[in-house]
């Protein structure tokens, strides 16, 4: 039996995290922490179903009263970079799913964890159909001279570009994406450049994750799109994600690290 922890319990993905953990036979929550929802049951709060695992504010107590072996930090960048040297502190395996960290922090996480011989998996997409979207962008990129992206999120998404967004076009990179030049008439309007590649980031209720890549040649346009339609699209991946940093604990960047892609 695995023991995980939660934090974000209360949160969107916290939730969907709790239901997906009540399914699995090998997986148990043992541990609930959030700013919000306080003093509630996790199990209640996301599925109606009583745990007995109480929500805390605060991190360490939360981990030194339940001993978990793996956290899953679905919060927000600020609140991950306070968390993550408590994570290293507690020796805790991680799956990391929070988003709008820089290259640079993620790099800085990478160093610490291989210092220290911890388990983590830092995916912004934890979609296998999203990651596929990515590894076939990948593959494009090498045949097509120009390429942009438009990724859909609801409006309560703190960071922009998205993560998916900005992992999609360091992959891309990789293979000699060229840039695109064009006069802005209204400022932004041909989105972010990162990298080299345009990225427009629209957000709108009634989205939940979404993404076109879209690849421009000679007399012909490729798109490669992925809808994360509900949070669940989501969880095999986590799932995935914790029983790979028990097995095997070391450093992984993405899913496809773990499905095998790279
Ligand atoms: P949300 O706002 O619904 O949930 C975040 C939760 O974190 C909230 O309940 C909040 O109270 C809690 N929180 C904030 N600071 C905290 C702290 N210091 N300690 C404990 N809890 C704290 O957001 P969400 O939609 O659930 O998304 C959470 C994160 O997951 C975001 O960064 C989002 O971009 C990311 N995300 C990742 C994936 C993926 O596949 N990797 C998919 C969807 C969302």
């Amino acid at each position: 039996m695995i023991r995980v922890c939660v934090v974000g319990a209360a949160g969107k993905m916290g939730q969907e995290v709790v239901r997906a953990l009540i399914r699995e036979q090998d997986l148990k929550l043992v541990g609930a922490c959030d700013i919000q929802e306080v003093g509630k049951d996790a199990g209640v709060l996301a599925s109606a179903v009583p745990l007995g695992v109480v929500i805390k504010k605060e991190l360490e107590e939360v981990l030194e009263e339940t001993s978990p072996q793996v956290v899953c930090d679905f919060t927000h960048a600020e609140a991950l970079r306070k968390n993550f040297p408590i994570f290293v502190k507690h020796r805790m395996a991680m799956v990391i799913g929070t988003t709008g960290l820089t290259r640079d922090e993620i790099e800085r996480m990478r160093h610490e964890v291989e210092k220290e011989g911890l388990g983590c998996v830092i995916a912004p997409n934890f979609a296998i159909g999203a990651v596929l979207m990515m590894h076939f962008a990948r593959i494009a990129a090498r045949f097509f001279p120009a390429v942009e992206i438009i990724e859909y999120h609801h409006l309560q998404k703190k960071d922009a570009p998205s993560g998916t967004a900005l992992k999609t076009i360091e992959g891309m990179c990789l293979e000699g994406v060229s840039p695109s030049q064009s006069q802005e008439l209204v400022p932004g309007s041909r989105g972010g450049l990162y990298q080299g590649v345009r990225v427009h980031s629209v957000r709108l209720p009634g989205f939940v994750a979404h993404q076109e890549v879209i690849f421009g040649g000679e007399g012909q346009i490729l798109t490669i799109r992925h809808d994360s339609l509900s949070r669940s699209s989501f969880m095999p991946g986590v799932i995935m994600a914790i029983r790979k940093v028990c097995s095997e604990p070391k450093f992984y960047y993405g899913l496809e690290s773990i499905l095998g892609l790279v």
